[in-house]
C-alpha cells in the first residue's frame, strides 16, 4: 500500500479522534509503542515486564515508563499486530496512543476500530526496525488530550 495512503489513514484517525472529543480516566488510556523504539543492544528482556528496563535514558523506553508513572496511564511494547490488538480491544480500554511506523498504525487504527486512537510516527535515523526514535512531547500532548 503506497505511503500516502498509510499517511492519510493516521491523520484521518487523529483526526476523527479530537473530532469525538473523547476522554477518559488515566487507566482507561493505553500507550502502545513498537518495539524497534527499544535500542538493538539492550539486553533488557521486557517483553513480560516493562519494568525490567533499568532506566538508563538510551532510549525511549524509560520515558514511557515516566509518562505512566506521572499521569497513571498503561503503557505497552507491541511484540506483535495480533497481541497489541488484544491488549487495545480490552474492555477497560478506552483511547490508544499508538506509536509506531505509519504502516504499523495503518493496521492498527483498523484493528482498534472503534476505539479512539491517536498515532504518532516514529523516526528512522537508522533505518527501518532498528534503533527508532520518537519525539515524546508529541506522545505526551496526545495523553494530557485524552485526560483533559
Ligand atoms: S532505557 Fe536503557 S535499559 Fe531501558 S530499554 Fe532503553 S536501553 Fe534498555
Amino acid at each position: 500500500m503506497p505511503e500516502a495512503l498509510d499517511r492519510a489513514v493516521v491523520a484521518l484517525a487523529n483526526f476523527s479522534t479530537r473530532l469525538r472529543r473523547t476522554r477518559c480516566r488515566p487507566e482507561e488510556v493505553l500507550v502502545l509503542f513498537a518495539s524497534c523504539l527499544q535500542r538493538s543492544d539492550c539486553d533488557r528482556r521486557l517483553d513480560e515486564d516493562l519494568t525490567n528496563c533499568a532506566r538508563c535514558g538510551r532510549c525511549a523506553v524509560a520515558a514511557f515508563l515516566d509518562l505512566s508513572e506521572k499521569y497513571g496511564v498503561r503503557v505497552y511494547r507491541a511484540t506483535g499486530g495480533r497481541r497489541a490488538a488484544a491488549r487495545a480491544r480490552a474492555p477497560a480500554i478506552k483511547a490508544i496512543v499508538a506509536v509506531a511506523c505509519r504502516k504499523e498504525l495503518r493496521e492498527g487504527v483498523f484493528a482498534c476500530l472503534p476505539k479512539a486512537v491517536l498515532a504518532r510516527t516514529i523516526a528512522w535515523p537508522c533505518g527501518p526496525c532498528k534503533d527508532t526514535t520518537v519525539e515524546m512531547d508529541r506522545v505526551e500532548e496526545a495523553v494530557r488530550w485524552l485526560l483533559r
